[in-house]
């Protein structure tokens, strides 16, 4: 039988950050599974907004960590992790929002995170497409941008490897081994692994796999989708992610056309012990219907982005995210399983979030103080829950629909 101090199960970008944390504070040995291929889940079809002001202001020091890693990863690796620091300019066109944005954006200056106040002028040089009539206010914030999910995913992974990680991609994990309630091991399709850790890094799955030592985590997985645009030369360019949280919709570039992502009204929820062990053998959308959606947003699009009456959208992405019913992660022990931690319910954000979420996990397992307050984050704060039942999936959902916007 191997022996390992840490086991993480799960090799998406949340996994392998952690792996790399726990590597570079020194946590002893380290081994990942994962029963696909490395990031081939949630972490490869992410849109890849890195946003640090947010409307929930426990995410915005743990992403703020994550953008302070992606130079220290290139400088570690020697080569570019995929991030576009183009910025990110976010819109308000009502008071509500207008408040909200004066809110979010004194919290993120507290973190040192630098936010500029553009000029209507500034504005349409910034995002020549944009139809400044509507706009009351809107921020900018120039360290802010975009990642390509997969390379930054893997630029984890070869630092964490590097660094002595073992990563053993295609090895499902199929029970977790306790003994009076404290962690003693796994068992996977090759086998048994003894450790005294292992850490919950499943993504959709998350839930279902803390269900195995009975601890079922708060979460749902819920529908995430965008469209891309073909090419054009009246919206392509390098311009900054546009957020317009009055409409629920954002738009960065790509390749000379655009992102551009639309939050539901009501998303898909789906119950996580019927989703397949492999995400390539399921969608969360059937047929056609996005197009639907797409086209029930264009009135609302069409104010602020008057192009998209013509564009042409060439492709459609979508895929699970995890959500919790307040939209904020499950991160810490799980409560009553010694040597038992969650990384999940990443709430769509979980590359913004990666370094921050690593960074705790790696200080728990060592017994130090993380660097941030997780109190937040606790798994067991919304009492005893059926995550998997219809009434929990539907507060998961109406989390993601107001993504960008406060709760009411
Ligand atoms: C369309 C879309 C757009 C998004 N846009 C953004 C964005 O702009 N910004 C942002 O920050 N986030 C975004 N997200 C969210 C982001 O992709 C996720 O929060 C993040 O990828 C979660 O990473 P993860 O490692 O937790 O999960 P995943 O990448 O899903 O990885 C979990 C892994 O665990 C493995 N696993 C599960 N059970 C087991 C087991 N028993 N044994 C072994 N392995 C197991 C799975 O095979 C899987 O590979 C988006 C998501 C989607 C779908």
């Amino acid at each position: 039988m191997e022996t390992f101090d840490h086991v993480i199960v799960g090799g998406g970008i949340v996994g392998a950050s952690i792996a790399y944390h726990m590597r570079c504070k020194g946590a002893g040995s380290v081994l990942l599974l994962e029963r696909n291929e490395l990031a081939s889940a949630a972490s490869s079809r992410a849109a890849g907004l890195i946003l640090q002001a947010s409307t929930k202001v426990s995410k915005t020091p743990l992403v703020k960590r994550t953008r302070d890693t992606i130079p220290i990863l290139e400088e570690e690796l020697g080569e570019s992790v995929g991030f576009h620091n183009v910025g990110s300019l976010r819109i308000a066109a009502s008071e509500e929002r207008t408040l909200e944005l004066d809110s979010m954006a004194a919290d993120a200056s507290k973190w040192g995170v630098p936010i500029e106040w553009p000029s209507t002028t500034e504005l349409s040089k910034l995002v020549p497409w944009l139809d400044v009539s509507t706009i009351r206010k809107a921020a900018f914030l120039p360290t802010d941008g975009y990642a390509d999910p997969y390379l930054l995913s893997m630029s984890y992974f070869k630092a964490a490897q590097a660094r002595g990680a073992v990563l053993r991609p295609r090895t499902n994990v199929r029970d977790i081994i306790m003994n009076n309630q404290k962690i003693i091991g796994v068992l996977t399709d090759a086998g048994h692994v003894s450790c005294g850790t292992v850490i919950d890094a499943c993504g959709a799955w998350a839930a279902l796999f803390s269900a195995q030592a009975g601890s079922p985590l708060p979460m749902a997985p819920v529908r995430s989708h965008y469209w891309i645009t073909e090419p054009s030369a009246s919206y392509g360019g390098e311009h900054p992610v546009t957020i317009l949280p009055d409409i629920g919709a954002y738009m960065r570039p790509e390749v000379g056309g655009l992102v551009l992502g639309v939050q539901e009204p009501r998303s898909a929820t789906f119950d996580a012990r019927e989703l397949p062990d492999d995400p390539a053998a399921f969608s969360p959308t059937q047929g056609e219907e996005h197009w639907d959606v797409l086209a029930n947003s264009y009135d609302a699009i069409s104010q602020f982005f008057p192009g998209i009456e013509s564009a042409q959208f060439s492709n459609y992405i979508c895929g699970l995210s995890s959500y919790t019913p307040d939209g904020e992660i499950i991160l810490g022990p799980v409560p009553s399983i010694s040597g038992f931690y969650a990384a999940a319910g990443a709430c769509g954000s979980g590359i913004a979030l990666s370094a921050g979420i690593g960074d705790v996990i790696a200080d728990l397992v060592m017994q130090q103080e993380p660097a941030f307050n997780i109190e937040t984050f606790r798994s067991d704060r919304f009492g005893m829950v059926d995550p998997f039942g219809e009434a929990f999936r539907e507060r998961c959902a109406a989390a993601r629909a107001s993504k960008s916007r406060k709760l009411t």
